[in-house]
């Protein structure tokens, strides 16, 4: 976009508003100034909170996430409290995969990641406006008319970066009700900063819960929580199988914690996450959807890699639009599905699909283990172990 064009938009309207300031919304406004320094000034970011604000969220960064953070320029390690993992282990009942590798995943206090990001942002030049939430959107013919109780703004193109019940993606399916809806329920419990995940740095994923109707997995990951050891525990529920029993989360959580010898989980919180499909709506003419608005990885409900990519896709959408004058983006869809982001959430859809509906016949899991070790054979860049652990008496 050239700064003539910038100036052919009336003085009253923005080239470009994006709701929300988490990895979406803020990777959207970082490539745009990669691509030009003067997009600093010409579009403005809303943020319903203030930063650092709670965000619920395992903030695990895998190696994807590192390397797209790295493509929009920052360097890590982040000068934040973080714990490196460098194995992670992949249960099925007593079979174990271990995969090796340097940074694999890297742990944040999410609400000082995404306040970190942030703060990058504002030293690029980024406009953000915190406590200013969008309470309404609508669409005409040649603009976008977005409300806080602060203002009322008029842009030319919105991306809707402002999560998964955030107002842009329900402007979107006003008409239909969304079906793509996982759940997560979380926990974080001082941790004694001696035990085996601090030491080794591991992050666990437990799939034998998958046995009591959950189509996911527990985690545990070691972090630092204010200064102090800390584990972040979750469940996830990919709700895939509608037809199945549902899982217990509570429950799950509670068994989970006491098979690795924490004491039970309180202060339980539950969340709602949205998944990527491909039937999924990611645009509209002058609206586009990025991260949790449009649907994060449905297999492990990773979400700030794919997020951050999802905003530098808007982001050359974005470009690209102004660069032709059309805004109608008709072609988002098939762009996201090209893209190294599409094919990787194309994939997860079609495993998470196969996998949670069909896990509970009695040989599809360790099949899929069998799968599973081969893959993480290839992708380690150890040698990958395969445990088989006794069963305890
Ligand atoms: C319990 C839990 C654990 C998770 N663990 C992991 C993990 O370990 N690793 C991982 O990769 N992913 C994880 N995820 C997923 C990950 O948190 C999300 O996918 C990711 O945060 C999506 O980023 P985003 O920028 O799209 O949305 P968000 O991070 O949700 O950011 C949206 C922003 O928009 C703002 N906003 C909302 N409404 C408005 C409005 N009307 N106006 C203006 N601003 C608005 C919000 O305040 C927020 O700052 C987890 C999710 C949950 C719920």
């Amino acid at each position: 976009m050239s700064a003539d064009q910038f100036a052919a938009s009336s003085a009253d309207t923005i080239p470009l508003l994006i709701l929300g300031a988490g990895p979406a919304g803020i990777a959207a406004a970082l490539r745009l100034i990669q691509y030009d320094p003067a997009w600093a000034k010409c579009l403005i970011v809303l943020e319903k909170a203030a930063h650092p604000r709670p965000k619920p969220c395992g903030g695990g960064v895998t190696y994807y996430g590192q390397k797209m953070l790295q493509s929009l320029g920052i360097t890590l390690p982040l000068p934040i409290p973080h714990v490196d993992i460098h194995e992670i282990q992949l249960s099925y009942r007593r079979h174990i995969i271990h995969i090796f590798g340097k940074s694999l995943i890297i742990v944040f206090e999410r609400q000082a990641f995404d306040a970190q990001l942030a703060q990058y942002a504002r030293q690029k030049g980024v406009i953000i406006h915190e406590n200013e939430p969008a309470l309404s959107l609508d669409i005409d013919s040649s603009g976008v008319t977005v409300a806080t109780p602060q203002k009322t703004y008029r842009a030319l193109i919105v991306i809707g970066a402002d999560g998964c019940n955030g107002i842009a993606r329900r402007y979107l399916n006003r008409n239909i009700p969304c079906r793509e809806m996982g759940r997560l329920l979380t926990a974080q419990l001082p941790a004694p900063g001696d035990s085996l995940l601090f030491t080794q740095h591991i992050a666990r994923f437990d799939f034998t819960p998958i046995r009591c109707g959950l189509q996911g997995y527990f985690w545990q990951f070691p972090m630092v929580k204010k200064g102090l050891p800390a584990y972040n525990l979750g469940v996830y529920d990919a709700l895939i199988n509608k037809n199945g029993r549902r899982a217990n989360l509570p429950e799950l959580l509670t068994q989970g914690c006491r098979n690795q010898d924490i004491n039970t989980a309180e202060n339980l919180s539950g969340y709602p996450v949205h998944r990527f499909a491909p039937r999924n709506i990611f645009s509209h003419p002058r609206l586009l959807l990025a991260g949790d608005a449009a649907g994060v990885d449905p297999l492990f409900s990773e979400g700030i890699a794919p997020s951050l990519n999802y905003g530098c896709l808007a982001a050359a959408m974005v470009q690209d639009a102004f660069y032709r004058q059309d805004f109608s983006f008709r072609h988002y869809r098939r762009f996201l599905f090209k893209s190294s982001l599409g094919r990787f959430l194309l994939f997860h859809w079609a495993v998470a699909g196969l996998v949670y509906r069909f896990c509970r016949f009695p040989l599809f899991m360790p099949i899929v283990w069998l799968g599973g070790n081969l893959a993480a054979w290839l992708w380690s860049d150890q040698p990958t172990q395969i445990e088989y652990q006794p069963k305890s008496p």
